[in-house]
């Protein structure tokens, strides 16, 4: 491997920037998990996190990353049969759908073009057609990674309330929390699917499910077989999660990042996040020109504030750009997933981010453009820069 001088610019949508002093704090000598001082900064962290997914519920964590949280929410609130209802988004949708479908639950989906976003009177129409109450749990995603598009999981629990429909409401956060608001509570939401490498700005390591009182009462009627994940066992635990061993190290990251969090205020971190994503469309909307690359994401009431997929024009590969990006400018970017392999590049603008860090990327963007002779509009750093000089 040849040496790539300078700082790699990570413009991956996840794993994220790591801060200097959550690296340090994560590289803390082991302690036992059962230490009295441990426990302390244990349950600092357990508050931390639930302020973060802004909820006063339970909160189960495992050592997995967010596969093994939708694992573990699956497998905890259903019976052999259920019935869900997936709400279409990408790519995370349909694995976090074919996982269900491996435990034996039976999927509904309410469809979706994954460049214009699920519509929610189709949500509303399957709830209202589902007289019997067959479907136990609705699914959504709340920022599909792969599309970079957003789902208005408010509107999706107005849809629920508004059809009386009884099922529970999963959402996996994965990465959109801590980059753009997220209000379990608030929006009824029955059961969160998050991780540690997004924006909570740590290595992966762990996940967790946040939890609701009706999600908890689903939990001892439900009959999947489980074993780590089961919640039942880590109610009595003393850390309340954590099936063997706590990874104490990542609690000495999470302290840290939770610390810079609340240093900043989680709700200018989300101003940061909005800010940074419109640079980077403004960028794209530009280098779209008349037959350049262009916003994935058709719906301007959906964009996403953590990652921009950028649809490369018919005949040009993505990865080519992608390469060049890694290759001699250091720079690593997203790939398409799925069916968008080789379409699509995506730009994570997540996490542990400034205006000169997300401006040497679209630079680096723009210039692989040019190597690669991919048709695009001139300008497009030019204009995120004026945006953000100017917000
Ligand atoms: N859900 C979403 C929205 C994701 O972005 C990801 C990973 O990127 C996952 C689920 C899967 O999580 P993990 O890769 O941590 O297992």
């Amino acid at each position: 491997m040849s040496r790539r001088p300078g700082r790699q610019f990570f413009a991956n949508p996840g794993p994220t920037n790591i801060p200097e002093s959550v690296l340090r704090a994560v590289g803390h000598p082991a302690v036992d998990f059962n230490d009295p001082e441990f426990l302390e900064i244990y349950e600092y962290c357990i508050a931390g996190l639930k302020r973060v997914l802004k909820t006063k519920q339970d909160v189960f964590m495992y050592v997995a990353s967010g596969h093994g949280s939708w694992e573990g929410t699956l497998v905890n609130l259903f019976s052999p049969g259920d019935t869900l209802l997936m709400l279409e988004t990408g790519y995370f949708s349909e694995n976090w759908a074919e996982m269900a479908k491996r435990h034996g639950l039976e999927v509904q989906t309410v469809s979706a073009d994954w460049r214009h976003g699920v519509d929610i009177a189709a949500v509303r129409q399957a709830l209202a057609a589902d007289k019997g109450h067959v479907i136990k749990g609705v699914c959504a995603v709340h920022n599909e990674t792969a599309t970079g598009l957003l789902l208005p999981l408010e509107e999706v629990r107005a849809a629920m309330d508004a059809t009386g429909h009884p099922a529970l409401l999963l959402s996996d956060t994965i990465s959109s929390l801590g980059s753009m608001d997220f209000r379990m509570d608030e929006w009824g939401i029955d059961a969160v699917v998050g991780g540690s490498q997004k924006g909570l700005m740590l290595p992966t390591g762990f996940s967790f499910t946040g939890v609701s009182a009706k999600a908890l009462a689903a939990n001892a009627a439900a009959k999947l077989p489980r074993g780590y994940f089961d919640w039942t066992p880590m109610q009595s635990r003393r850390h309340k999660s954590f099936i063997g061993t706590v990874p104490v190290n990542l609690f000495f990251g999470l302290r840290e990042s939770l610390r810079l969090i609340e240093l900043e205020g989680l709700e200018q971190v989300f101003v940061r996040h909005a800010r940074l994503g419109e640079a980077v469309r403004r960028a794209v909307q530009v280098w779209a020109g008349n037959d350049g690359p262009q916003l994935f994401c058709t719906n301007p009431g959906r964009v996403s504030n953590s990652v921009t997929a950028v649809l490369m024009p018919e005949g040009k590969n993505a990865d080519a750009v992608r390469a060049t990006a890694l290759e001699r400018f250091n720079v690593s970017l997203g790939g398409g997933l799925g069916p968008l392999n080789g379409k699509v590049f995506r730009i994570g603008h997540l996490g542990d981010l400034n205006e000169p860090m997300v401006l040497g990327t679209l630079a680096t963007v723009e210039m692989c453009l040019k190597i690669n002779q991919v048709p695009h509009g001139a300008g497009g750093v030019d204009a995120a820069m004026e945006y953000l000089a100017a917000a």
